[in-house]
């Protein structure tokens, strides 16, 4: 069987600033995982005594915080300033972007509609820097009820797939006086995105790696499912079936942007071997 990874997968260029952050700031805690990977955040602690901390009440003045790179609410980074901490940022500034148009937008009378999941650590960040409010969708269904003004402005999650991002921008465009449709979905998410496209058509099993809790790999994961119909979304080796690949010709691997290269290799060096 052949074995071939995706012409782009793998650790985005906000994942890879944040790690260099937190290994530059030893000794320190993220507000948050900082990244959505249970692994590289052990290897984070285990080698750089960069721990986790949950509750950002629990930080002592003194003490160092890096913001996880999803961004946290506006109040709990003022907070966090305040109180005499240590703060060192490493919010992608993919992520920032949104959280300015955010502000911007609804300062300027706009109703902000921002299209993700609510419960996302992005979005809740995104969602608190609108002064006015915002509104978090998932569909064009979620629109159906809503009493809109004339002025909106649409924002989406980085890691969403853009046909779904299209979808929502076309029902509000003809509904509305002025429709500012922001293109925050990432570079990298685009070019991940568009690989596994690509690999998935040729591919008659594919292996997704990427912490199940990861909303670009989830998105990953679901565009191989529609050209592939065995995909399989993996944390690591451990979570293979070695059943998937039983008179398979051609194994396609793309990996989330938060899945570090040494999981991805185990994981083709597990597959290779079950295969041989
Ligand atoms: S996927 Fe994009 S927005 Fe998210 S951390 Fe990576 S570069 Fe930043």
């Amino acid at each position: 069987m052949k074995i071939e990874l995706a012409e782009n997968y793998g650790f985005c260029f906000g994942v890879k600033r944040a790690i260099k952050i937190a290994e530059e700031n030893k000794n320190s805690s993220t507000y948050g995982p900082l990244i959505h990977n249970s692994k590289e955040i052990a290897r984070l602690d285990a080698d750089y005594k960069v721990g986790l901390v949950e509750d950002f009440k629990t930080f002592k003045p003194g003490d160092k915080a890096i913001v996880r790179t999803h961004g946290i609410v506006k109040e709990e980074l003022a907070a966090l300033h305040k109180s005499g901490i240590d703060v060192i940022d490493a919010t992608c500034p993919f992520v920032t972007k949104p959280q300015e148009i955010a502000q911007e937008m609804s300062e300027a009378g706009y109703d902000v509609i921002i299209f993700g999941d609510e419960a996302h650590p992005e979005i809740k960040g995104v969602k608190s820097y609108a002064t006015h409010g915002a509104i978090v969708v998932t569909n064009v269904f979620d629109l159906l009820e809503l009493k809109l003004h004339e002025k909106i402005a649409l924002i989406a999650q980085t890691t969403r797939k853009v046909e779904d991002y299209m979808e929502i921008a076309n029902y509000l465009i003809p509904r509305h006086k002025e429709v500012r449709v922001f293109n925050t979905i990432c570079n990298a998410t685009f070019e991940n995105q568009e690989a596994v496209r690509t690999i998935s058509k040729k591919a008659d099993v594919m292996i997704i790696i990427g912490g199940k809790n990861s909303s670009n790999t989830k998105q990953l994961s679901s565009i191989s499912h529609d050209y592939c119909a065995n995909s399989h979304h993996i944390e690591d080796e451990n979570d293979l079936d070695y059943s998937w690949f039983k008179d398979k010709e051609f194994c396609g691997i793309s990996a989330g942007a938060s899945t570090p290269d040494w999981i991805i290799q185990n994981v083709i060096d597990s597959i290779k071997k079950s295969v041989n």
